[in-house]
C-alpha cells in the first residue's frame, strides 16, 4: 500500500471521467448531482493528500480521504463514503498490506461504517449492493486457495453483477426511495460509483 497516493489519483481520475454519466443516472431517480458530488469530493481528497508530509502509511491517508469526502460533499453518498474511508483507515495497522486479508478487513470496516450511518441493507438499491458482493469475495471461505489477483478479478465481476442487480429492484433508501417502484430499470448511482472506484483500484493494481 505504499502507492496509496497513486491509487487515490487513479480512483479520482476514474470518478472525474464518469462525472456526467453518474450525474445523468442520478437525474433519472434522484436529484442529478451524484457525479458532481463525487468529483468535488475526490478533488478535495487529492488536494488534502497532496499536502500530507507522509503518505507511506495507508491508515492516515484513508482517514484524510474520508474526512475530505465528509466535509466537501453535500448529499447522502459523500458522508457515507467518507465514513467508510475513515473507518477503513482506523482499521489499518502495521500488518496492513495489499493482500486478501487486509482487503477483507478494510472493506468490512467500511461497510460497517456505511451501514451504521445509513441503516441500509443489501437489496435496498444503494452502494451496498456493490460493496457487499465485493467484500464477500475476500472472505476466507471464498478466497481460499486463490491468488490476490484472482480474488481481485472475481470482485470486479461481482461489482458488475451488483450494479446489474440494482436495475431489477426498487430503491428503499435515500432520495431514490421517493420514486420507489419507478426506480426499477435504472442502475443505482452509488452502486455504479462503487463499481467505478473498485475497478479503478483493480486496474491500478494490475499495472
Ligand atoms: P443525494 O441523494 O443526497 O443527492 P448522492 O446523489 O450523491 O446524494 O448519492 C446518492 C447515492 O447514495 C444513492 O445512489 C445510493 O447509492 C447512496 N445512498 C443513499 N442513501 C443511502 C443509505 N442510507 N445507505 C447507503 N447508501 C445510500
Ligand atoms: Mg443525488
Ligand atoms: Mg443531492
Amino acid at each position: 500500500m505504499t502507492r496509496i497516493k497513486d491509487a487515490l489519483d487513479a480512483v479520482a481520475a476514474a470518478i472525474i471521467a464518469q462525472k456526467d454519466y453518474l450525474t445523468d443516472l442520478d437525474a433519472k431517480t434522484g436529484d442529478g448531482d451524484h457525479g458532481l458530488n463525487m468529483a468535488r469530493g475526490f478533488r478535495a481528497a487529492q488536494e488534502v493528500v497532496e499536502e500530507m508530509d507522509d503518505t507511506s502509511k495507508p491508515g492516515p491517508v484513508l482517514q484524510a480521504i474520508g474526512k475530505a469526502l465528509i466535509h466537501n460533499v453535500g448529499g447522502a453518498a459523500g458522508p457515507l463514503y467518507g465514513a467508510g474511508f475513515v473507518r477503513a483507515g482506523e482499521a489499518c495497522d502495521e500488518d496492513t498490506h495489499m493482500n486478501v486479508v487486509s482487503m477483507e478487513k478494510l472493506l468490512r470496516a467500511a461497510i460497517e461504517a456505511i451501514q451504521k450511518r445509513g441503516r441500509a441493507e443489501k437489496g435496498d438499491k444503494t452502494m451496498l449492493d456493490t460493496l457487499i458482493p465485493i467484500h464477500e469475495c475476500f472472505l476466507p471461505e471464498n478466497a481460499q486457495g486463490k491468488t490476490l489477483f484472482e480474488v481481485l478479478q472475481e470482485a470486479s465481476k461481482a461489482a458488475g453483477e451488483g450494479v446489474n442487480y440494482t436495475k431489477t429492484i426498487a430503491a428503499r433508501k435515500g432520495r431514490a426511495s421517493l420514486v420507489g417502484e419507478r426506480s426499477i430499470g435504472f442502475e443505482d448511482p452509488g452502486a455504479v460509483s462503487s463499481m467505478i472506484m473498485y475497478r479503478a483500484l483493480y486496474q491500478f493494481l494490475k499495472n
